[in-house]
């Protein structure tokens, strides 16, 4: 027995399903996950000494790869003068001020400590700013695990293939509304029946959660329009999209602007963290200018803001340029290895996260995102496992490319997955 096997046995008898979060279980792929041990630049390394170029990224906020020295360099130096004050401090500022220079939909922003719950507190925002009940979400996406987020959620949630979660009431399912991605039409129909009700649409603006699905712009441009003609406001989940797609995000790369947008993963530089903003008028309503209640004894603590505010000012304009070559690398190699193994697959990317989806067909929504062969994926998978890649062990989910993934790595990966779709 591997010292990896030994303590994720440990981990079985202390934990639900031996993890503290679903989808690093490997239900979805079989098998047992790889105990990390270290991680540097692209590459983590378990207890049993095996290295692994990483797509996993933290799900997310690894953009400047794994122990970059700047960051680490901010974090030593902060941890110093304490970990927590429960006052205002200098980091907080400072993150906040580069974050609202970037993302254009944001005038005033909260920090909290999970996107979980920048969704639910911005929720709570639009119902009060609103004064309505409902929101609308799109099947597929996923924002977190809130209440009324569980209704038909992608991420660990798709791939438990759990339509919705016993423990959330019907109460508070009911005021969620469902549409399929990029249906402009069953929104339409949702106004007409509940549009006084309705409070807020949320949306992933390219999802990332049912595997990378950008939306079409004309359809996020009409979302824009038709909630500002019915006094509902436009949410944007940029927990993911939020400076890894472009310097702006996903809004900036749209150019639309949601009244509301929320954050998380990269803005803590691999720490805790979350945040909503938008409108002045709309984040004066939270208490203490308002009083919409909201607060975190460790919102903003300085380790996570001062992590956030090293990686975001590693992400200049070279930065995002080599992000989007080294992820292209990887996509043409990806697509040029499947239409020479044959075999139905399609690689779907926005900036630097993109996921491979055996299918044979665009995927624009989460009904063809279930289509795709994830039976094959999951072979796939531990091919590529077994060669020393560590994708996500979903087909669900997006793989992350990092400032750390050089041409070498790319090739490496490339190499790799020759060799595992040949298998297949
Ligand atoms: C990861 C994610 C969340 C949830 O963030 P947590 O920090 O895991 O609570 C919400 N929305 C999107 C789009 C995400 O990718």
């Amino acid at each position: 027995m591997t010292r990896g096997d030994e303590l994720f046995h440990r981990a079985l008898r202390l934990f639900p399903g031996g993890v503290n979060s679903p989808v690093r279980a490997f239900k979805s792929v079989g098998g047992t996950p790889r105990i990390i041990d270290r991680a540097r630049g692209c590459r983590l390394t378990d207890v049993d000494g095996r290295n692994y170029i990483d797509y996993i990224g933290s799900w997310g906020p690894m953009i400047a790869g794994h122990a970059h020295p700047d960051v680490i360099r901010a974090i030593l130096r902060c941890v110093q003068h304490g970990t927590s004050f429960g006052t205002p401090s200098p980091p907080e500022i400072e993150l906040a001020e580069e974050i609202i220079a970037r993302m254009p939909g944001i005038e005033k922003i909260r920090f909290v400590n999970s996107g979980t719950e920048a969704v639910m507190s911005a929720i709570r925002l639009a119902r009060a700013a609103t004064g309505r009940t409902h929101v609308v979400k799109f099947e597929g996406c996923y924002h977190g695990h809130a209440d009324l987020m569980l209704v038909k959620a992608g991420s660990g949630v798709a791939t438990l293939a759990l339509p919705d979660s016993p423990g959330v009431t019907r109460g508070s399912a009911q005021t969620t509304l469902v549409a399929p991605y990029n249906d402009l039409a069953a929104v339409e129909r949702l106004f007409e029946r509940h549009g006084s009700e309705i409070a807020a649409v949320i949306i992933e603006p390219i999802a990332g959660n049912m595997g990378v699905v950008p939306a079409d712009e004309d359809f996020l441009h009409a979302l824009r329009s038709l909630t500002a003609e019915r006094g509902a406001l436009l949410i944007f989940d940029e927990v993911m999209t939020g400076f890894r797609v472009t310097p702006g995000g996903a809004q900036a790369f749209y150019g639309v602007s949601p009244d509301l947008t929320t954050l998380g993963k990269i803005i803590g530089g691999g720490m805790p963290v979350g945040a909503y903003g938008g409108r002045t008028d709309l984040m004066d309503l939270v208490a203490p200018a308002g009083s919409v209640y909201q607060a975190g004894t460790l919102s903003g603590n300085p380790l996570a803001m001062s992590a956030g505010l090293a990686t975001l000012r590693l992400l200049d304009d070279a930065a995002y340029v080599g992000l989007k070559m080294g992820s292209a690398r990887l996509q043409h190699g990806l697509e040029t290895l499947l239409k020479r193994k044959g075999g139905p697959g399609v690689v779907q990317r926005a900036g630097s996260m993109l996921s491979l989806f055996f299918i044979d067909r665009p995927v624009r929504n989460f009904t063809d995102a279930r289509a795709a062969d994830h039976a094959k994926f999951a072979a796939f998978f531990h091919g590529m496992l077994e060669r020393g890649v560590h994708l996500p062990p979903s087909g669900y989910e997006a793989w992350f490319v990092s400032m750390a993934h050089d041409d070498a790595a790319i090739d490496e990966t490339l190499d790799a997955a020759a060799d595992a779709l040949a298998r297949l």
